[in-house]
């Protein structure tokens, strides 16, 4: 059966290029933190990476934290600026990945955190304004927490404007960039944010490798405590060939990144005039449409009719696709986003679906997922208009 990969904001194939440095990395079996020559040659190899990384975000290498996961660089991100900073107050919003959700209800509810939550628009955007007023409504010690790109819809905060926002405010910012690192050219020297975040999954690296960014100036301390590795900022022997293998992919998509992100981006207004065409009544959510307020990976669409098992329809002709973000798409109830973005007419009648491609997805691709649409969209008997 043919085999359409449509959900890259979940995940992304490995290349092959980063599949060869892993595996020569796995050859160096050495521990990173033995003194002889074994550990200081793997150790070399995770500097290396630091140094790259830290070139690519024009920061000082001593300023990226690798570690396991997103979600574990904003779970010892916020929880250290609550434990080790002394913040008392969160202001963050509803969209956010349930990593960061998660970890701000548990400071609430154990750390006795003040939480604000902004209430996004029915755009999905923040209203920054509010922020402001927020910021300057109280002195409480105060960590921002919003994500650069949304995971469902796309939607793009101004990473920059947030920050300068917060500097003036004299509150720590820190986003979660999970969706747009390695997508977009995120320059940290320009864009005064404290905190951000990075898993090599979302563009073509392994599984179980990230890493935090962390402002030097911050004094953050470790969530993950018991050695000196990492700068003790996250204890534990590294993941040599995983770190490796984030270096690569960071290479191939910041190297790749002009050419990546105009394939993508002819791949998403293809996909648009295709599902139109195919789905009378469709409507793309967010600021899909708008190309510098929405992330060109990300396409979220709302069918005109209630398919709650369009998932696994689509799944049994091949196409794998997400309803909502990977880690809430198995459930019946709308997201969190989508709670926010539609009203309850829409909830009760429409379908969301999020197409995220690749620089590997083709139209042909495309026209595959159309075609398996147009036929899902006939069967509910919706009336073709042509336009
Ligand atoms: N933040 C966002 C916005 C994400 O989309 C994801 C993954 O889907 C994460 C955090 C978690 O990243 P990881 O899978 O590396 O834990």
């Amino acid at each position: 059966m043919k085999k359409v990969y449509l959900d890259n904001a979940a995940t992304t194939p490995l290349a092959e290029h980063v599949i060869t440095e892993m595996v020569k990395a796995m050859k160096n079996f050495g521990n990173p933190s033995s003194t002889h020559s074994f550990g200081q040659e793997a150790k070399i190899l995770i500097e290396n990476v630091r140094r790259k990384v830290a070139d690519y975000l024009r920061v000082s290498p001593a300023e990226i934290i690798f570690t396991s996961c997103g979600t574990e660089s904003n779970n010892m991100i916020i929880k250290s600026c609550v434990r080790n900073l002394g913040v008392t107050r969160i202001i963050t919003s509803p969209i956010e990945h349930k990593c960061v959700a998660e970890t701000v209800t548990e400071m609430k509810t154990r750390d006795n955190v003040e939480v604000v939550y902004l209430r996004p628009d029915n755009k999905g955007d923040i209203d920054l304004q509010q922020l402001e007023q927020m910021l300057k409504s109280s002195d409480a010690k105060t960590l921002v927490s919003l994500m650069h790109a949304n995971n469902e819809i796309g939607n793009l905060i101004d990473l920059k404007q947030v920050a300068a926002i917060c500097k003036e405010n004299n509150a720590l910012f820190h986003s979660d960039t999970v969706q747009s690192m390695a997508h977009i050219d995120l320059d940290f020297s320009e864009i005064p944010v404290d905190f951000a975040s990075c898993s090599a999954h979302k563009f073509h690296g392994p599984k179980g490798s990230g890493f935090a960014f962390i402002r030097k100036s911050s004094g953050l301390k470790a969530l993950i405590t018991g050695g000196p590795q990492e700068r003790s900022l996250r204890a534990g022997t590294e993941n040599v060939a995983g770190i490796v293998g984030l270096g690569a992919a960071m290479e191939l998509a910041m190297d790749n990144l002009k050419e990546y992100s105009a394939h993508i981006t002819e791949i998403k207004d293809y996909a648009v005039t295709k599902i139109a065409e195919v789905v009378p009544g469709v409507k793309f959510n967010g600021r899909s449409m708008e190309k510098d307020r929405s992330l060109y990976t990300v396409l979220s669409v709302l069918l005109p009719f209630k398919d709650p098992l369009i998932g696994m329809k689509l799944d049994m002709q091949g196409i794998a696709i997400s309803q909502g973000s990977a880690c809430s798409s198995g459930a019946s109830k709308p997201s969190m986003v989508m709670l926010m973005l539609l009203d309850d007419e829409e909830l009760n009648s429409t379908t969301p679906l999020r197409v995220s491609f690749s620089h590997l997805t083709t139209k042909e691709e495309i026209d595959f997922l159309a075609d398996a649409l147009k036929k899902i969209s006939e069967s509910y008997k919706i009336e073709t208009v042509n336009s």
